[in-house]
């Protein structure tokens, strides 16, 4: 087991970045927070969106400075890449004759470094500071005067400057009010498909659907089935966030504790275990990302297809009418939009 060093406040220096200018390219999710962010915390930012993009008034009415994604980067010394991921390349492709010995490129996931799909000029710093929580709440804790836990990498150190520069943008985001955690582009680019693919989306999603259909196949009704498969999942799910393993075995009944213990891993078993090393292996050698970006080049067939016949599911047809059973759940805000991993 490997441990990696955390940064708190007392460990950056905001004079790294408060001299700087910084474009933020993208107002979405993590754009508008790291933007809004930076500026209150006395940096120089420069919003570098496309002309006619929606983005655009809400940046102005946040009174922030727009510019298109080259203006921006062509006036900036960070440049931060908040655009989707797929459309990073593309984005890079413009920005980069603007980019000058010493800028920085700075990003907030680092499939693209990583994969090879942004390859930035020698003599230019490439950082990364990823929030562990959508903008949303990067920019809510801000302004309540708390942070949200971060990561920070760095890739290339051209100027030698570069992790003291992520640390101090890290710091003007407010992640360092809460703890920043080191990393490489490597590691966090490869835990963050496997941890998406095999356990938060993809091993979830077949997990309630398999249990689902052992049910209904097995003549139970389909209402029982989504309750004790799928919507009962966040009752558990919010006892292992709160207080891990420990908390949710101690709150469950002592029934469903040895039950869960003893049968738990009938279900994952060594298969599965060997099933998610292939995922892994898949996502280490570059296999996932290449059949990512060929999906994406050929105009997204196959992805297209499963988002399709996910929706048809019996669950979902279920899942809808039971949910419209809780009339409280939108102001409990239990369905507000989660952190996508
Ligand atoms: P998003 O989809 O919320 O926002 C995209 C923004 O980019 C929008 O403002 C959009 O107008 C703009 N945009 C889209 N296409 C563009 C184009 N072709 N040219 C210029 N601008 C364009 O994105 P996001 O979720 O904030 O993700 C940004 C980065 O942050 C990604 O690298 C992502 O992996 C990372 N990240 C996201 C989260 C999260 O919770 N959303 C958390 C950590 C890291
Ligand atoms: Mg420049
Ligand atoms: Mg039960
Ligand atoms: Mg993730
Ligand atoms: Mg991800």
């Amino acid at each position: 087991m490997t441990e990696n060093t955390i940064y708190h406040d007392d460990d950056a220096t905001h004079s790294h970045i408060e001299e700087k200018t910084v474009a933020v390219l993208g107002y979405g999710s993590q754009g508008h927070a790291h933007a809004q962010n930076l500026a209150e915390s006395g940096v120089d930012v420069i919003v570098g969106l496309r002309e006619g993009s929606a983005s655009r008034k809400a940046a102005r009415q946040d009174g922030l400075t727009v510019a298109t994604p080259v203006e921006a980067a062509a006036a900036a010394d960070v440049v931060s890449v908040l655009v989707p991921d797929n459309v990073q390349p593309d984005v890079y492709e413009a920005i980069e004759p603007e980019l000058e010995a010493g800028d920085t490129l700075q990003f907030a996931h680092g499939f693209n470094i990583h994969y090879d799909q942004i390859e930035p000029p020698e003599d230019v710093d490439v950082t990364m500071v990823a929030p562990k929580g959508p903008g949303h709440i990067v920019r809510r804790q801000y302004a309540a005067g708390e942070g949200t836990p971060g990561l920070i990498a760095v890739y290339r150190d051209a100027t030698g400057d570069a992790h003291d520069q992520a640390l101090a943008y890290a710091a003007a985001i407010g992640c360092t009010r809460a703890g920043v955690i080191e990393t490489t582009f490597r590691e966090e680019t490869e835990t963050d498909l496997f941890g998406e693919q095999a356990v938060l989306c993809g091993g979830v999603t077949e997990l309630v659907k398999a249990g689902y259909e052992t049910l209904t196949d097995a003549g139970y009704s389909e209402e029982m089935a989504y309750f004790e498969c799928l919507n009962e999942l966040k009752l558990i799910v919010d006892l292992l966030y709160e207080g891990g393993m420990s908390e949710m075995w101690d709150s469950v009944s002592d029934t469903a504790e040895y039950g869960g213990l003893t049968r738990g891993e009938v279900v994952v078993d060594d298969h599965t275990r060997e099933q998610m090393e292939t995922v892994l292996e898949e996502v280490q050698n570059g296999e996932f990302a290449r059949e990512w970006i060929t999906e994406n080049q050929a105009g997204r067939p196959s992805y297209g297809q499963r988002r399709d016949a996910e929706k048809a599911h019996d669950i979902e047809e279920v899942g809808e009418e039971l949910r419209s059973l809780f009339a409280w759940s939108d102001e409990e805000g239990n369905r507000e939009k989660a952190n996508a991993p």
